[in-house]
């Protein structure tokens, strides 16, 4: 039989890598924790209707890309493609809007594709979220984008564009939609076949098709901006000086469009650089229509998702992860020996120490090889001698002085140990 492999489009997350993430998401957590955004986490799966409505059967996502599966109750389920949906409806079930006031949401996991799997393109891939729902104020707009950047920042991602643009209210498109098939039309035989195919059922999407004899005609096609009726364009005007008295570039993008009609005003993606074809890092944007679109009390919201895979490519390619920093290595060999270590390591994590135990039984040499490897401040050694004593040998990794001390004494010393250890590490940074 032969072995079985991770699916296509799935990677497994390996211990090599998981540094990575977790500086990421403490980052966020740190972040989005001190601008009162909070956590959310709802089910990987939904009925399928909520994606279907939630972001609309004339989209990518919807059209071709979800996870959709009969349960055994003949139910039709799909896995999650993106997180807003799930979010708004939890915020409609549970009567969120009930609170009173402007919610701040948050939320990371897995979402679900079906895509051609490439570099920064996965069917299982990650994303970090915030919805903020409950307000109009352009300043929500340039809150949630400040919290972009600001992670990005921190996490020391360089070359990254904001682009922005607004796709107006619904009056504001019904027009420009009209324009714009005005404008296409005469070009039909030339679009590729997915835009010749929207044409009619969803035109602003053709604004961003990837097919480079679309954008050559997309690129004189009329702007949305021109477009935009007195309230939309005064929105937009905010957002633009809120972003500059926050002091963060932009450059204008009349074609970053999203086609569904409860998407309004504000629309943003944060693209790199460093990252080839798949450069966006985040997307999001104003969806004022959304929750009154899935049956809640009209609602007004902003939001967007990081990509957390493109992130870690581009923090891989910005720096070597960091070792985990080791206290104490426990080597040790002899029956009564191996024991007393066991214990010994414990009582060292219980006091706050980080400590390994060598469990391989092998000769001291090898062990020592390993101590060396892990990276370790001390080392602590056991052989028959030390367990007939209840003494342990304590090496220093960096100046090799060793002293032997009883087990108790060890444990006793606590704070002098804690200090000395971190005097080391300082010295070693
Ligand atoms: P793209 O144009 O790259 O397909 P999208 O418009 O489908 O992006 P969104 O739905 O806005 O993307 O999702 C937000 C972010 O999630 C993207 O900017 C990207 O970083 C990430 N993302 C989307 N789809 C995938 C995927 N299949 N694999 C990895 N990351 C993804
Ligand atoms: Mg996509």
């Amino acid at each position: 039989m032969g072995t079985i492999q991770a699916l296509r489009g799935t990677r497994d997350i390996l211990p090599d890598e998981i540094g990575y993430w977790q500086r990421i998401e403490a980052i966020a957590r740190d972040i989005l924790g001190k601008a009162t955004y909070r956590e959310i986490r709802t089910p990987i799966f939904e009925q399928t209707d909520l994606f279907e409505r939630g972001i609309g059967e004339a989209t990518d996502v919807v059209g071709k890309e979800m996870y959709t599966f009969k349960d055994k109750g003949d139910r039709s389920n799909t896995l999650r493609p993106e997180g807003t949906a799930g979010v708004v409806r939890s915020y409609i079930e549970h009567g969120l809007h009930a609170q009173g006031g402007v919610q701040r949401l948050w939320y990371t996991g897995a979402m679900f594709r079906y895509e051609r799997p490439q570099a920064g393109r996965q069917r299982q891939f990650h994303q970090l979220g915030v919805e903020v729902l409950g307000s109009a104020d352009p300043r929500a707009d340039a809150e949630v984008i400040a919290i972009a950047t600001d992670i990005l920042r921190t996490l020391g991602l360089k070359n990254l564009h904001l682009n922005l643009n607004s796709v107006g209210n619904l009056e504001d498109r019904q027009r420009y939609r009209q324009a714009l098939i005005d404008y296409l039309t005469p070009y039909k035989d030339e679009l590729d076949p997915d835009s010749q195919d929207r044409l009619t059922r969803n035109p602003l999407r053709i604004l961003d098709s990837k097919d480079e004899g679309t954008q050559a005609i997309a690129k004189d096609a009329p702007s949305i901006l021109d477009y935009l009726g007195a309230d939309s364009q005064r929105h937009f005007e905010q957002v633009q000086q809120l972003l500059t008295d926050l002091g963060i570039s932009y450059e204008l993008n009349p074609r970053l469009v999203r086609g569904l009609d409860y998407y309004t005003h504000t629309a943003f993606e944060i693209i790199s650089d460093d990252l080839g074809a798949q450069a966006t890092v985040c997307g999001g944007g104003r969806y004022d229509g959304l929750v009154a679109q899935l049956g809640g009390v009209d609602t007004p919201a902003v939001g967007w998702a990081i990509g957390l895979e493109r992130l870690v490519l581009l923090l891989q390619q910005l720096q070597a992860q960091t070792l985990p920093v080791l206290d104490f290595y426990v080597v040790s060999r002899g029956t009564n020996a191996e024991s007393q270590a066991l214990v010994l390591a414990n009582k060292l994590r219980n006091v706050g120490f980080s400590a390994e135990l060598d469990l391989s039984g092998s000769a001291f040499k090898k062990q020592f090889a390993r101590a060396d490897k892990s990276g370790t401040v001390a080392c602590l050694i056991l052989g028959d001698e030390e367990a007939e004593n209840n003494t342990v040998k304590l090496k220093w990794m960096v100046s090799k002085e060793q002293n032997a001390i009883a087990q108790a004494d060890l444990l006793a010393k606590v704070d002098e140990l804690r200090d000395q250890i971190a005097a080391l590490r300082t010295e070693t940074t």
